[in-house]
């Protein structure tokens, strides 16, 4: 039986190349603080909302931001251990984009991000499942396993997300993510959720604001999304793995894609002969 986790098949429908040099080759290069913060905001959200299903209240906003600073700084020492691993692959651009990061300034951003969630949305939800384990057969030899982060008694399945721009107006309907929670909610609970909600937390320069976009009566083709995970995983196990962004892209830039360098290379080796230099069994390893 092939085991394949959410994260995995949301890592191929970004870039199949990630998967490739992340799961098959098993190199990882994308140290960023803002992948830390994101963590730390996850966590606290995760122990408010396991304490609050306890108790019906939860921490309070006060010990949420002395938990956020915490787990913050103890993820900044794994970054900075992580970065000196990875400095010599790492292209100059992306290096000095991370070093504009600025740590005060992300704590203030999570402060302020913690104070617009408890005051917007805290009250609306009161928790049902809070990171539940779910698996679910896509086929007879494919079997899914994620975690669902929060849902409210209602049926609710909610999402949470950080960014620094207001997100545009989407249907969330086509979100695969949500796609596959859809499923991963009725493996655990034996129905569909009623209900779809993407909560923003929105970290602007000197403000936070909480944008949410909301699906009542979702609805997921399931043969469809179960047809998408076996194509996925037929595609890892038959060598393909492509570049999503044969155009200019923020995402497959120097300075924001840690596998910049290698995507060169497999770019210009092929993948026969990048395979045969970098495979588990090749003769070099990073
Ligand atoms: S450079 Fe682009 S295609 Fe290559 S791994 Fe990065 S994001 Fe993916």
């Amino acid at each position: 039986m092939r085991k394949v986790s959410f994260s995995q098949l949301m890592t191929y429908i970004r870039c199949p190349e990630h998967w490739l040099f992340q799961y098959n080759l098993g190199i990882r290069r994308n140290p960023k603080k803002i992948l830390k913060h994101g963590f730390a905001l996850h966590e606290v959200f995760a122990y408010h909302f396991t304490e609050k299903k306890k108790d019906g209240k939860g921490i309070k906003p006060g010990e949420a931001k002395e938990f956020f600073a915490d787990v913050f700084l103890s993820a900044l020492d794994d970054y900075k251990q992580e970065l000196e691993a990875m400095r010599p692959y790492l292209t100059k651009e992306y290096l000095a984009k991370e070093r504009q990061v600025d740590i005060n300034d992300l704590l203030d951003r999570g402060m302020r991000g913690i104070d617009a969630y408890f005051k917007r949305l805290n009250s609306l939800i009161i928790p049902d499942l809070v990171e539940e384990p779910f698996e679910f057969q896509a086929s007879k030899n494919v079997l899914v396993k994620g975690r669902l982060d929060l849902t409210h008694i209602n049926g609710t399945i909610h999402e949470l997300k950080t960014t620094r721009k207001s997100p545009n107006m989407q249907d969330i309907r086509s979100d695969p993510q949500l796609a596959i929670y859809q499923l991963g909610y009725h493996s655990i609970k034996g129905k569909y959720p009623v209900a779809l909600s993407k909560d923003y937390i929105v970290l602007g320069k000197s403000d936070a604001k909480i944008t949410r976009f909301k699906v009542a009566r979702p609805f997921a083709d399931k043969n469809t999304v179960l047809r998408n995970i076996n194509a996925i995983v037929k595609a890892t196990e038959s060598g393909i793995f492509y570049c999503m962004h044969p155009a200019e892209s923020w995402f497959c830039s120097k300075g924001w894609c840690g596998y910049y360098t290698l995507h060169q290379e497999l770019k210009k080796l092929g993948i026969e002969r990048f395979l045969a230099k970098y495979s588990r069994s090749g003769p070099r390893r990073s």
